[in-house]
């Protein structure tokens, strides 16, 4: 589990703690949140735990080394512990750029991947399909979207899908003039209607760059061109996503808003588990509405179907440039109005590799980080 402390990482493991029968989690891992990492693996037993900070190693080791639990860190001992042959499935649950190594190597040994970590298929969709068309590895998506996705694909021809249909929230400025959108605090933003999320994906969700994501996600999990997947926004988060056929017909799934399905569904390897979430009532909603989405109030949105469209790098820049404003403006440095600047700022000035390998993601990220880093003054 690489993200062990964060949202879905501990949802992931309410499953574990439920089903000792079929799961265990052999390995832990976290960033930098050391007492929670320790206290998992006291209850949980995994045989390795792994912090990324390397200045948190001798805690981690102090505490566990007593109970027989194995001890690493830094990002290579990170990348590398997903080689490991206890491993059947590794769960990418840490945010952003991070996911990226710890993938490619589990796909180059075989391993089955609970993919949380969308940036991981934004920074470099095209590289990892290419890497999985020489190895035995299946993704399972978690995120929600592309959980609904691959449920209403199931039984069905490809080659019959006219659209996917990627709902979204709307966040917490669906309802806002574009002048106080701009200026949101943090404390707005952190405020998402309806999911209890990490503080990057949350911001995301406010600029609706998340969405665009998931687009880019969709596009390369499912294979489907660009100009067939839109976002719908649907505030009430009970439709999670839908599908298109050439005959007319739209399938949907459907539930309450509650991550631990998609986990248990990709756990699970599509594998229908009994009493994940809660029953939907849908006599409990009013109304399930949906709208399009504004692009002239939420930019970020229309990133999408543009990396789509110039492909090689453009992603990859784009996540590059959002990780360093988010992190800047959570820090209360710049606006809200000015991550999408950044982000159009970094893409326009960040060199371009149209056939990108995975060492022209690593140089490419770290410019386009640099760049932004210059835009903010930081
Ligand atoms: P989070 O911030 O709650 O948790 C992140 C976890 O990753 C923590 O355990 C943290 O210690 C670890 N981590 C962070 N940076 C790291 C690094 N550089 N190296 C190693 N570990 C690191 O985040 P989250 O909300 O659980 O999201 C995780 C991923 O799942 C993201 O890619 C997000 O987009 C995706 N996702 C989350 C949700 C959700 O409901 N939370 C839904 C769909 C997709
Ligand atoms: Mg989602």
């Amino acid at each position: 589990m690489l993200g062990a402390t964060g949202s879905i990482g501990r949802q992931t493991l309410d499953i574990i703690r439920q089903h000792p029968e079929r799961y265990h989690a052999t390995i832990l891992s976290a960033g930098s949140r050391v007492d929670e990492l320790i206290n998992l693996a006291r209850e949980h037993r995994p045989r390795l735990a792994v912090i990324a900070r390397e200045e948190l190693y001798p805690k981690l080791h102090d505490a566990l080394a007593p109970l027989g639990i194995e001890t690493a860190a830094g990002p290579t001992a990170l990348a590398a512990c997903v080689e490991a042959d206890d491993v059947d499935m590794v769960l990418t649950a840490t945010v952003g750029y991070s996911g990226l190594e710890p993938t490619v190597r589990a796909i180059a040994v075989g391993k089955d991947i609970a993919l949380a970590n969308k940036e991981t298929l934004v920074v470099a969709g095209t590289l990892i399909n290419r890497l999985l068309k020489t190895s035995s590895s299946k993704i399972y998506p978690v995120d929600s979207e592309h959980s609904a996705i691959a449920q209403c694909l199931r039984g069905e021809d490809l080659a019959s899908v006219s659209r996917l249909l990627i709902t979204a929230s709307g966040g917490p400025f669906r309802t806002w003039p574009a002048e106080k959108i701009a200026k949101a605090t943090p404390y707005d933003a952190l405020k998402h209607p309806k999911w209890h999320m990490g503080a990057k994906i949350t911001i995301d969700s406010a600029t609706m760059l998340n969405k665009a994501f998931e687009i880019i996600e969709a596009h390369h999990l499912f294979g489907i061109a660009p100009e067939r997947i839109e976002a719908v926004v649907h505030p009430q988060s009970i439709v999670h996503s839908m599908v298109e056929f050439a005959d007319g017909a739209v399938k949907a799934q459907l539930g309450v808003p509650d991550m631990h399905l998609p986990i248990s569904y990709a756990l699970g390897e599509n594998l229908r588990m009994a009493d994940v979430a809660k029953p939907l009532r849908l006599e409990d909603y009013a109304m399930l509405t949906f709208e399009r989405p504004d692009t002239a109030r939420f930019p970020c949105l229309a990133l999408a179907h543009h990396c789509l469209q110039v492909g090689g790098t453009a992603a990859c820049t784009v996540n590059a440039a959002n990780e360093i404003a988010v992190a800047a403006f959570l820090d209360e440095r710049i606006n809200f109005g000015d991550i999408y600047n950044i982000i159009e700022r970094t893409l326009a000035t960040t060199s371009f590799v149209a056939a990108p390998g995975y060492d022209d993601y690593v140089a490419i990220n770290a410019e386009a980080r640099r760049r932004a880093q210059g835009f903010i003054g930081i």
